[in-house]
């Protein structure tokens, strides 16, 4: 079966490679904007295009002058390095990247701001699947390494009835906490 992967960071990545091993043809677009158009063209899509929208710190101080999240502060900074006159750092609003895939294929964002699915990584829009980032919500590269090899064993099981790929994490699996 074919499967678009639409992201090449660490989950797209860990999704493409397990479903290769089990013989399906994986595509990996990368900066696509054409998701609609991506999941006519295939038998199911995975999502997997990380996030801007960053996770509050309640720290004391995090409101003080200079204290910026890194996913604001990156761009900013980049800019500043080119920049001699660039002297202070200004404050955006997340950068909504997912906004054309959610237009075009009609899927819903939570209120983190990432993608809603279910816990077997499906999301409302059928054959489409989200891993990693752009649907936990920031998070660390191991996650999101076994969020795209969960999500390939979902995929996997959804095109062929079953599926012998290992699914690490369920899409509601959170980190432990002491
Ligand atoms: C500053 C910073 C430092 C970090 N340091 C660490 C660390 O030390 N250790 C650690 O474990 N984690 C770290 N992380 C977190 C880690 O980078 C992420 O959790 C991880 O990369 C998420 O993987 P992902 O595959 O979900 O998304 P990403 O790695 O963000 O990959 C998403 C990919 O999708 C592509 N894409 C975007 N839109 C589209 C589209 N429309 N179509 C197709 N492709 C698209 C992007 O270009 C990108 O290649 C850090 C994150 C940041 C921001």
């Amino acid at each position: 079966m074919a499967v678009a992967d639409g992201g090449s960071g660490p989950a797209g990545l860990a999704a493409a490679q397990q479903l290769t091993r089990v013989g399906h043809t994986v595509v990996v677009y990368e900066r696509d904007d054409l998701a609609g158009e991506l999941r006519r063209r295939h038998d199911a899509l995975v999502l997997a295009t990380g996030t801007t929208a960053w996770r509050e710190l309640p720290v004391p101080g995090r409101e003080s002058r200079g204290m910026h999240q890194a996913m604001e502060y990156l761009p900013y900074a980049n800019r500043a390095c080119h920049d001699p006159e660039a002297d202070r750092l200004g404050t955006a609003p997340a950068a909504d990247k997912e906004d054309g895939l959610i237009g075009q294929l009609g899927l819903g964002l939570d209120e983190r701001g990432v993608l809603r699915r279910d816990s077997g990584f499906a999301t409302g829009a059928p054959g489409v699947y989200a891993a990693g980032d752009a649907a936990r919500g920031q998070s660390l590269i191991v996650w999101a390494i076994a969020e795209g090899r969960a999500a390939a064993a979902a995929v996997d099981r959804c095109l062929t009835g079953a599926t012998r790929l290992p699914a690490p994490i369920t899409a509601d699996a959170r980190p432990m906490r002491a």
